[in-house]
């Protein structure tokens, strides 16, 4: 049996180092450790989650729940145990400080368990209905009587989710592999299972039964693949001279849907593998009439007024249905799924086999009113390709995707498999999805109808860390500069997060928790910023201003440190 207190070590070697060899040996000699029954609680355990997202499971533990927790554990006042956060900063740190001097202790206490503090985090998270929240008090607490004091910080932090260790998923994955084979050879084939199931703790529970498994691992319904990404180019020129002979498809600005059915169930996935399916009944539907009994595919979803041939985009799309209520929006305002892809058909997982065969299913499967093929055309000319996206424009389209014919699906991955050309590509102007990590209020005269602006980070997965990229100090419109200014107070904390690298320091910090897509001119290099930085240079945007909030993007799908030092190299190549 592994002991949540070893892992509780380790967490804590963990966050004082920060070079990734060390992390992964670290990680690695902790997982050689787990039992096969283990393994799978203890990979999720380290993402900081109890499942993956689109299972829905959340733990629903507020800050208020846990002082609580940690008081009656402690045997302090609930004053005293805030009084403490206040100066700590850090609900995980107050925890362990006051068991640390506990007033009061109990009388037998558990040996816990790696399975024993999963499991009752999970009781915590399953709780419900009236009562649930003394439930979740008291279970917290319980877990908390038999912690030491390190296992009381880790604990906390986590039931917050906050417990962002700085390993990031390629870490664990390499970890996996040193643990259970002695080196990273199987890193590939365990990355491609996870970019297939987006389930990591599934991941380690069966290659821990059988590595060969992971080898042959094949999509399945009702786990959803992280979606495929398009790299960009600025012109149908360089489309052509990449790809050549290629497929260009219509590129709709509407909600990305991952569909999963078997038999009568269907289930629809966000772009960020959260379960959407309640929100769209209407597609549903249209799904159990496909002529297939199981199939996983991927389409655009927006509202489409045939008779005045317009396309309403995803902002406007979302607001309709949220205004009029869903079943009432269908009708009035019926959606489109246009499927531009299809990645499992009954029992055949296709995402190994050429798009070009892809595509022709979809062109099968789909010719439905609701569900129907995303346009298409096979093209090998620069004129032709530009005649395409000049008509998704007037037909108010945001642009083109290219697609390779020969190439498979890329789950999780930015490939020239795709590549998108979008309207202001042409133009200098160019955006990131970044995450706010801090903010800054206006100062002078009109104060309060100032907001000082954002200080922005894009995540870089090799290291496990947000790094700065950009202050933003313009584009907020009044009415949003009074709503960011709310949303922000609301995640504001005492640090820094913990898995920020700095260089510059915002008035307030907050949670890593929103996403913003944010426009700019082009991309220098700047000791200030920490975006892929070397040798004392990070790039940053110039001109920063905020496009929108993207509340269909998480922290993990920002832009990435390498894309921002991919996109300089771009625009330098272009002079
Ligand atoms: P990304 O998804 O690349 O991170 P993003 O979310 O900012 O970037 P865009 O850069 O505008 O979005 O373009 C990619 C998105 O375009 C895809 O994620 C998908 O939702 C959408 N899309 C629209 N039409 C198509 C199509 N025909 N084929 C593939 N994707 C399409």
């Amino acid at each position: 049996m592994l002991l949540f207190s070893e892992a509780a070590a380790v967490f804590s070697e963990i966050e004082k180092r920060s070079g990734r060899l060390e992390m992964t040996d670290l990680l690695a000699a902790l997982l050689k450790k787990a039992e096969g029954a283990e393994i799978g609680k203890l990979t999720y355990l380290l993402q900081g989650m109890l499942a993956p997202p689109y299972e829905g499971i959340d733990l629903g533990v507020g800050e208020r729940f846990a002082i609580e927790a940690i008081a009656a554990s402690a045997g302090y006042s609930k004053k005293e145990v805030e009084a403490h956060y206040k100066k700590s900063g850090d609900l995980g740190d107050t925890a362990e400080a006051l068991i640390g001097k506990k007033k009061q202790t109990a009388l037998s206490t558990t040996e816990m368990g790696v399975t024993y503090v999963y499991d009752a985090m999970l009781q915590i998270a399953k709780a419900s209905g009236p009562g649930s929240q003394e439930m979740k008090i008291k279970l917290l607490t319980e877990l908390l009587n038999n912690a030491s004091p390190l296992e009381g910080r880790f604990l906390v932090r986590f039931v917050l989710g906050r417990l962002r260790l700085g390993v990031g998923d390629p870490t664990i994955i390499d970890a996996l592999s040193v643990a259970h084979v002695g080196d990273k050879s199987l890193r590939e084939p365990l990355e491609r299972a996870y970019n297939v199931c987006s389930d990591l703790g599934y991941v380690a529970k069966v290659f821990y039964e059988s590595p060969e498994r992971i080898e042959k691992f094949t999509v399945q319904p009702f786990k959803p693949l992280m979606p495929a990404l398009a790299e960009r180019l600025s012109t149908p020129k360089e489309i052509i001279e990449r790809l050549k002979k290629c497929a260009v498809e219509m590129k709709y600005d509407g909600f990305r849907l991952q569909c999963h059915k078997s038999g009568e169930r269907v289930e629809l996935y966000s772009r960020r593998l959260d379960r959407m399916t309640a929100m769209f009944p209407d597609v549903v539907d249209a799904i159990k009439g496909v002529k297939a009994k199981e199939l996983i595919f991927e389409g655009e979803a927006l509202a489409y007024d045939s008779a005045k041939k317009r396309y309403y985009p995803f902002q406007q799309t979302m607001r309709r249905r949220r205004k009029h209520g869903i079943e009432e929006a269908s009708k009035e305002f019926p959606l489109n799924l246009f499927v531009f892809d299809v990645l499992y058909a009954d029992g055949r997982d296709m995402t190994n086999e050429p798009y070009a065969k892809r595509r022709a299913l979809v062109e099968k499967l789909f010719k439905g009113k609701i569900l129907q093929p995303s346009q298409a055309l096979v093209v090998d000319s620069t004129k032709k390709l530009k005649e395409i996206f000049d008509e998704s424009l007037s037909e108010g389209l945001e642009g083109i995707m290219a697609k390779d014919l020969a190439a498979p699906y890329t789950a999780g991955k930015r490939k020239f498999a795709w590549i998108k050309l979008k309207k202001s590509y042409g133009k200098a102007v160019d955006t990131i999805d970044g995450v706010v990590v801090g903010y800054y209020l206006g100062h002078g005269a009109r104060a309060e109808f100032e907001f000082g602006g954002l200080l922005i980070a894009v995540y870089n997965p090799e290291r496990g860390k947000l790094e700065t990229v950009a202050k933003i100090g313009s584009g907020f419109s009044e009415a949003e500069m009074v709503e960011l200014e709310k949303m922000l107070e609301e995640i504001k904390a005492a640090r820094p997060p913990e898995e920020l690298d700095y260089r510059i320091e915002p008035e307030f910090w907050v949670e890593p928790k929103y996403v913003v897509e944010v426009a700019f001119d082009d991309i220098t290099q700047s000791p200030t910023h920490t975006c892929a930085m070397q040798d004392g240079k990070g790039y940053a945007l110039r001109f920063p201003r905020l496009v929108r909030i993207r509340t269909d993007k998480g922290v993990r799908e920002i832009t990435t440190s390498s894309e921002v030092a991919e996109m300089y190299e771009l625009q330098r190549s272009k002079g």
